[in-house]
């Protein structure tokens, strides 16, 4: 099945403009060019004798009310689509981003997406984060020199990806490496003092965080006690209060954090905090699993105790007897939200 990328960092409409050309000029395959703020004209900051070189026409508008699963559909059964590309797609709205995402499972036809995670550093982007919920791969693509600064990097993964023997890992390589590092945990859990992976592998935490407790006041004493890195185990049930602190702390003390965690829930929803870590973190990594169809496994589904998929509800369960699982896009769309995978390509409204 397609994917769906999203792509953010330095140079987004420069590489843009090259993959365009790749596709279009290069291998005469057709492609719809979407720049998702306004419709303008695509410019690359890349200026040769006063001239910006790389620049692109859309070839696709976008307008409000019309839907763009609708029009892409039109477009690929006339001239048969190789994949779409989307500039600004921070001004995506949260519906166009579904459509992407439709795009790329029911017609087949890859999607990149070049974007900010804010809308002019500083606010949410709704279209940006159903986009990075959605997303089958959320790409870097800035290829400044990495900085000796520390960095707050999120490692996310659906359920039984093995984040936390992942962290646990980390942890132990870290000790043997002559680091000293500090566990920190949410107190939302059920096993409140431990983090453990169902492989068996198991330590205490060192801080437990509820709530409404202020990571940053703790800082000074991390430092003191010569704390050298952060690990933070379901990094998804901090509140994006919390994730803003870690921040500080990295930038203030210059204190890596590794943060591990669910992006989304059992409806493919943000939580919170990882909302908050895919805008301001400085590195994103997935971490893979598999569905059981054989396919690589991006969302979480909820089962009841008779096996039933689980459709609404909170966010957050201490329900027992409900189980959770991952899955690949197309088990997610046909399981949970009740579309027909099987005529894929022949659908022509969701
Ligand atoms: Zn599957």
């Amino acid at each position: 099945m397609a994917k769906l990328y999203f792509r953010y960092g330095l140079g987004k409409s420069a590489q843009l403009c090259q993959v365009a050309y790749n596709y279009f000029e290069q291998r005469n395959m057709e492609i719809a060019v979407i720049n998702a703020k306004d419709n303008e004209t695509i410019r690359s900051r890349i200026v040769v004798d006063g001239k910006n070189v790389l620049v692109r026409e859309p070839n696709f508008d976008l307008k409000p009310g019309v839907s763009l699963y609708e029009k892409i559909y039109l477009r690929d059964s006339d001239v048969g689509l190789k994949c779409i590309l989307v500039d600004n797609a921070e001004y995506l709205k949260e519906e166009q981003a579904e459509d992407l995402f439709y795009i790329s499972k029911m017609l087949d036809i890859p999607v990149i997406a070049y974007g900010n995670r804010l809308i002019d550093e500083k606010k949410t982007s709704l279209g940006v984060c159903r986009l990075m919920a959605l997303a089958d791969d959320i790409e870097k693509i800035d290829m400044s020199m990495p900085s000796k600064r520390a960095t707050l990097d999120f490692n996310y993964g659906a359920m039984n990806c093995s984040k936390t023997a992942q962290l646990l890992t980390k942890d132990q390589s870290l000790i043997d490496e002559g680091f000293k590092t500090c566990i920190i945990k949410p107190k939302l859990d059920r096993d409140e003092l431990y983090i453990a992976s169902r492989i068996g592998l198991r330590k205490k935490a060192d801080i437990i965080l509820d709530l409404d407790d202020n990571i940053y006041g703790q800082a000074e004493y991390l430092y003191r006690d010569r704390i050298n890195h952060i690990l933070v185990d379901e990094a998804q049930f901090l509140t994006p209060r919390q994730i803003e602190q870690l921040r500080r702390i990295v930038n203030d003390y210059n204190m890596p954090i590794s943060c591990y965690g669910l992006k989304s829930d059992f409806l493919s929803n943000l939580f919170p905090g990882s909302q908050r870590l895919l805008e301001i973190s400085d590195n994103i990594y997935k971490m893979n699993t598999v569905c059981s169809c054989g396919c690589g496994a991006n969302f979480n589904v909820r089962k009841d105790r008779f096996d039933n998929y689980v459709t609404e509800g909170e966010q957050v369960c201490i329900d027992q007897g409900d189980n959770y699982d991952s899955e690949c896009a197309l088990c997610f769309m046909e399981h949970v939200m009740k579309i027909d995978t099987a005529s894929r390509k022949r659908v022509r409204k969701k």
